[in-house]
């Protein structure tokens, strides 16, 4: 059986990470972890059930109201971040190829992630020193000011793509904030999370601050959006999971953060620098396998320059190398499951009675085993397509023609999705109009998806619920209290 590049040392078992100590499930439970080249299982990992959460929730609670950390001088929790970055940019490599093995990502693109995980934690190690607190006058007769408080325990619940970034992305606010976290992973791929725990202890950071459970979504993540003592849920994932996961939470009104899915557009109108928008576009839906939120998975092209960018759009993804994740010189890897592969292959077949097969179409033949699936292009879709309208989440492109601008417009928001959307036009007028009137949490005009830190991020529509980002991160994990003083 094919089998990608084996990292060394990988773990017999994960275990969940409770209050400084690993531990197994109280059960004993546990679920088998699979990669995704030979599809076998390499390891099993725990399988959080209720009381295993609440050992991590009152490990995370007696960290946040006994515990140094939320009370630390922004300088002192800024100083443990930059360790913690330090320690993942130490091991980038390592880390890489462990995301690499379990999910399929092409290891030159999971080392990427790698280091904006670092990133990640150097942003908001920076962010807490500079803050500047809000305060007002009223002259002569009041002064008010906002007293930033940390809310307690964070309820983190991730997906599998980019495993580790993604919780990066919420780990570092949350902590940065002042609070204390149970972090639940993805199933799929629950192991390069086990590197936190090392990672945390080497920095300093108390223990009990940082916890983790690993399991089943339906399992250890709804007990952690039920859990009285956790106050705040920050998701991503599915828009269906969101929308679930917010009908458990309101009962008890927490704290949501909801990065859900997308089917994003690229607009590309006439006058667009042809070559820099073929460039930016293939990226945009097969890096990262096409397992990218905001992917951009629809590409809708003007008219008079369609025929001429479906051929060679269809060339180049054709010439797309697929193949071992392992491999420096592979663009997609295999896709992280057997059973998401399926799905992704699935739309394809349906694609086929929907739009104009130009590219891909299936498995390579030469990789009849592990979950790979060609670079895939579909030309001439309708809007009322599925693979139009639903995020697939694959190495799978729908591409369309529009007469004008108006068209485009109507074509790009015609989903229920709104998380991203790529404009491609020498009109910079044009661009800041139509930016303003698609219905998206994000715009690259002319642009890759390049992310500023500081800036928001989120969807609307089916694509989440609140923004982070910047200090917008910052505002989701605290409370802020108004404080009066007559004068
Ligand atoms: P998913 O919704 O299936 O699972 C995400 C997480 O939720 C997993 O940890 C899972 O175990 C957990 N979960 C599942 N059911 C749950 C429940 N009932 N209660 C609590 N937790 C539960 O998503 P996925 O398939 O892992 O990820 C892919 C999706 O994530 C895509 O739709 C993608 O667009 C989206 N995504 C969004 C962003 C963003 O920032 N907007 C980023 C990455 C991925």
């Amino acid at each position: 059986m094919k089998q990608s590049a084996r990292p060394d040392d990988l773990p017999s078992t994960i275990r969940h990470y409770i209050a400084g100590a690993f531990a197994d499930s109280v059960s004993g439970q546990t679920f088998e972890v699979l990669d995704p080249v030979s599809n076998t299982g390499y390891t099993t990992a725990a399988a959080g059930q209720p009381e295993d959460v609440d050992r991590a929730v009152a490990a995370a609670r007696t960290a946040f109201v006994d515990g140094p950390w939320p009370g630390l001088v922004p300088r002192a929790r800024a100083t443990i971040l930059n360790r913690i970055a330090d320690g993942i940019a130490a091991q980038d490599r390592r880390l890489a190829e462990l995301e690499s093995f379990d999910t399929g990502l092409p290891i030159t693109q999971a080392l990427g992630q790698a280091q904006r995980a670092a990133e990640n934690f150097r942003f908001f190690a920076d962010l807490i020193v500079a803050q500047a607190d809000d305060a007002y006058q009223v002259p002569g007769r009041q002064l008010n000011y906002v007293n930033r408080k940390p809310i307690g325990v964070a309820g983190l619940i991730t997906p599998w793509n980019t495993p580790f970034m993604l919780e990066s992305w919420k780990l570092a606010p949350a902590l940065a904030s002042g609070c204390t976290v149970v972090l639940k992973p993805a199933e799929f791929t629950p192991l390069s999370a086990g590197l936190w725990p090392q990672i945390f202890a080497d920095a300093g950071l108390p223990d009990g601050v940082f916890n983790l459970v690993n399991g089943i979504g339906e399992e250890a993540g709804d007990a952690l959006v039920r859990h009285p003592d956790v106050p705040l849920i920050s998701f991503t994932g599915e828009s269906a999971t969101g929308a679930l996961i917010s009908a458990n939470a309101a009962p008890q009104l927490k704290g949501l953060s909801m990065e859900l899915g997308g089917k994003s557009p690229a607009v590309i109108f006439d006058d667009a620098d042809l070559e820099a928008a073929l460039d930016s576009t293939l990226f945009g839906v097969f890096s990262l396998n096409g397992e990218r939120c905001t992917a951009g998975s629809r590409i809708l092209v003007q008219r008079s320059v369609y025929d001429d960018f479906c051929a060679r759009y269809a060339d180049r993804a054709s010439k797309i190398i697929v193949g071992d994740p392992s491999d420096p010189a592979t663009e997609v890897g295999a896709l992280v499951h057997p059973d998401h592969a399926a799905k992704v292959l699935s739309y394809i077949e349906i694609g086929r009675t929907e739009g104009r097969l130009l590219a891909g179409g299936g498995r390579p033949a030469e990789l009849p085993e592990g979950n790979y699936v060609s670079p895939t292009v579909f030309a001439d879709v309708p809007p009322t397509a599925r693979i139009f309208t639903e995020e697939i989440f694959g190495p799978v492109v729908a591409i369309t023609p529009f007469e004008d601008e108006a068209e485009a417009l109507q074509l790009a928001n015609a989903v229920d999705y709104g998380l991203a959307a790529y404009v491609w036009t020498r009109d910079l007028e044009r661009a800041h109009s139509f930016a303003q009137r698609i219905e998206a949490g994000m715009v690259w005009l002319n642009s890759h998806n390049v992310r500023d830190l500081r800036t928001p991020f989120g969807g609307v529509k089916a694509s989440g619920l609140g923004h982070e980002g910047g200090y917008r991160s910052l505002d989701f994990y605290t409370d802020q209290q108004a404080v009066h003083i007559s004068l």
